[in-house]
């Protein structure tokens, strides 16, 4: 059973108005992913309008794969999302992403940048930007193709995680080809999905999980089994989900906006 809500959000772009069917019952925190992926959506074809107005188009288009070899964060309730998604899908294709995922860990491990992973996964306090940022050039200097990525496609474009929604850019194709020497111009992404999520979870579980890089969330989704089966009321998620969504738009308005209507 759900329940239609209609909500209005002030982004620095302009006002997201949308009808969102949010269930009623008590439901795993996976089932508020998909409308905050619709929200973080809405709200970035704001910025994307907002920039093609102002001369600057987007250039990414099909076929261009350049920043899935970037290390993709993932909050909790994605991973749980993702896991399960992977578990519906016939068993030959299960297999098939398995081996892949094995295939990626094998080169890290070799490569030494796993066990950087694993401590940024498992840190008990918000991981340093510098650590973080030392950790995510490693993982790119190794252009190391994204499990999900067959001849350049993403193979779960409906299922990707927030943070590839959120990489869109202006600037041309070939300066993603390396984006440590390339200036990139990026559209602002004005939700942050994968962030809310993250704190929706911290304060649901008082795990500290905050960042899942996508080589290991299949492993991360196995390990937490038991919490992914815990419930709650979809209404209280999905307000626990707009409050922070709120408050991170409210910064970015300077602080003048007032809480969303729903
Ligand atoms: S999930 Fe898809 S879009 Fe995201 S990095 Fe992997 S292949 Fe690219």
């Amino acid at each position: 059973m759900k329940e239609r809500f209609e909500i209005a959000l002030n982004t620095p772009a302009g006002q997201i108005t949308s009808a969102v069917d949010v269930p009623i019952g008590f439901v795993p925190v996976s089932a508020i992913v998909p409308l905050m992926r619709r929200l973080g959506e809405e709200a970035q074809a704001l910025e994307v309008m907002r920039s093609l107005d102002s001369g600057r188009s987007t250039s990414c288009h099909k076929g261009c794969a350049a920043c899935c070899r970037m290390l993709v964060p993932l909050s909790a309730p994605e991973a749980l999302t993702l896991r399960d998604w992977v578990r519906s899908r016939p068993e030959a294709e299960q297999e098939d992403i398995a081996r892949r995922f094995s295939e990626s860990k094998t080169r890290l491990l070799e490569q030494g940048v796993w066990q950087q992973l694993v401590s940024l996964c498992d840190a008990s306090l918000e991981p340093d930007e510098a650590v973080v940022e030392t950790v995510n050039r490693n993982y790119y200097a190794l252009r190391l193709p994204c499990p999900f990525l067959d001849a350049e496609m993403c193979t779960i474009y409906d299922e990707r995680p927030a943070a590839c929604r959120e990489l869109l850019v202006t600037s041309p194709p070939e300066q993603c080809a390396d984006l440590t020497k390339n200036p990139i111009d990026p559209i602002p992404v004005p939700i942050q999905v994968s962030t809310v999520l993250g704190l929706v979870w911290q304060d649901l579980t008082k795990d500290r999980t905050r960042l899942i890089p996508l080589p290991l969330a299949l492993e991360w989704a196995e390990r937490h089994e038991e919490q992914s089966r815990r419930t709650w009321k979809g209404g209280e998620l999905f307000d626990q989900a707009l409050d922070k969504t709120w408050r991170f738009l409210s910064q970015a308005l300077g602080g003048n906006d007032k809480s969303p209507a729903r």
